[in-house]
């Protein structure tokens, strides 16, 4: 995510090393190098001005500590003007009533249905809701049916109404079912155009009319960059909208959408969509983001997302497994799916401090679990209850059966029988903290 504006940012950073102290000259320069990053990553032109103004300012007013670089202290300025400029604090979604109406607006292909699918899935399953969707394009049967998979996938009924046109009716109808059948949110997908026209903002502000959202979510393409804006800007001043979504920042987007939207129509972006599937949706944190463009990575993110994935007391049950060394072969492949599930490899590793730069050219692949899969796949309940068990023999059958060979069954066992060590060393306290005195 943003790495060209990253490398750049870095290199404007690179002006101020070796300098003891923060002066109107190499500021100048520094800030002339990061308005020239903000201005290739799309962000609007007067944004950009505005910001780096603001940011030569703040720098100039600082006192140098002689603890920390005038590298590091530009960073830590950066960091708090990019979290300002995208927000500030983090914009909690409304949805504290009964039912509450979401409304979901935008143009085609800006990824309308595959969030109202993903937001359905979040306020259900980590929200505790009981969410109902709505099927609100009446012009394209397709958009339909991809709700209604959509639905079915993450466990969300949908409101659907074949028969009629009239989104209007339809938004309506799906209110009042949600009412009776006990939703305590419902989320109308829209139709949206090719491109902004006047028949497409008449429609959805009377759709807006005619159900009182209490949230109106516009959900836009961060690869369009400034086109992006612009459109926000369009719906905005017809709709007033409540909240951004930015969708596929998961692509090679360079950031200008993600860092003009807020300043130019003062909304703020409340999700963020990284990718086609329906776990690919997160809440978005200015703070974050704005270390992430910085390359100072985003742990917090990151654990977060583990959090999510994991089930607690799963977690408490293979603790226990661990400590009485009976960690097997279904407990890996259940941890493969739960590492597979919170998303891509690479944006996964990318969040890791200093870990995104180093691996920006690195192709990492996310089928390289398949064989591991396939293998796991191969034993029988037994030999994967009794990782111990399985001798020459059944490695040599296990290989033909996953397709793969018999140094890769090898190699795996060794693997997982050093794994196996390891954890149950962290498991003893007696052994973590003999470990925990020894670190440096
Ligand atoms: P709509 O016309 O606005 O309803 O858009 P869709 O929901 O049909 O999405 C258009 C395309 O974008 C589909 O192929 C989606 O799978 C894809 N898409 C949506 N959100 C994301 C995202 O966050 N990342 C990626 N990579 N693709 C997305």
């Amino acid at each position: 995510m943003f790495q060209n504006l990253q490398d750049k940012l870095d290199r404007a950073f690179k002006v101020l090393k070796g300098q003891g102290s923060i002066t109107e000259i190499n500021v100048a320069e520094t800030m002339k190098e990061i308005r020239k990053a903000l201005l290739d990553a799309d962000v609007n032109y007067k944004t950009a001005k505005t910001f780096t103004d603001d940011v030569k300012l703040k720098a100039l007013g600082e006192n140098v500590l002689t603890s920390i670089s005038p590298g590091q202290l530009l960073t830590k300025i950066m960091n708090d003007e990019l979290t300002s400029l995208m927000g500030g604090t983090v914009t909690d979604l409304e949805t504290s009533k009964n039912p509450t109406v979401i409304l979901i607006a935008g143009l085609n292909g800006a990824g309308k249905t595959t969030f109202s699918g993903k937001l359905a899935n979040y306020l259900r399953e980590k929200k505790g809701k009981k969410p109902l969707l709505v099927a609100g394009d009446v012009y394209r049967p397709a958009a339909v049916d991809q709700l209604q998979v959509l639905g079915e996938q993450v466990q969300v009924p949908v409101y659907v109404n074949r028969e009629s046109t009239d989104p209007i009716a339809i938004a309506k109808e799906g209110v009042d079912e949600a009412k009776r059948n006990g939703h305590n949110v419902v989320i109308i997908d829209t139709a949206g155009r090719l491109a902004i026209d006047e028949a497409l903002m008449k429609e959805i502000t009377a759709v807006k009319d005619a159900t009182q959202p209490h949230e109106i979510l516009f959900v836009v393409d961060a690869m369009t960059g400034q086109d992006a804006v612009n459109t926000a800007k369009t719906f905005n001043d017809r709709l007033d909208f409540t909240g951004v979504v930015l969708t596929k920042l998961d692509g090679d987007t360079r950031g200008g959408a993600a860092l003009s939207i807020k300043s130019v129509v003062n909304k703020p972006i409340k999700f963020i969509g990284t990718g086609e599937k329906m776990e690919a949706l997160d809440v978005f944190y200015p703070d974050r983001m704005a270390s992430r463009i910085l390359g100072m990575g985003d742990v917090v993110s990151l654990v977060e997302r583990a959090q999510q994935q994991f089930d607690e007391r799963q977690a408490a049950e293979l603790q226990k497994k661990i400590r009485k060394n009976k960690f097997d072969f279904n407990d890996f492949k259940t941890q493969i799916q739960q590492i597979k599930k919170m998303g891509n490899m690479k944006d996964l590793m990318g969040m890791i401090p200093g870990v995104g730069k180093a691996i920006k050219d690195v192709e990492i692949d996310d089928n390289a679990f398949k064989p591991i899969e396939a293998i796991i796949d191969s034993m029988t309940p037994f030999e994967r209850e009794n990782p111990d068990a399985i001798d020459t023999k059944r490695r040599m059958r296990i290989a033909k059966g996953s397709g793969t060979d018999v140094n890769e069954v090898n190699k795996l066992m060794k693997q997982f029988a050093d794994m196996r060590k390891v954890m149950k060393q962290m498991s003893n306290p007696g052994m973590a903290a003999k470990m925990m005195r020894n670190m440096p």
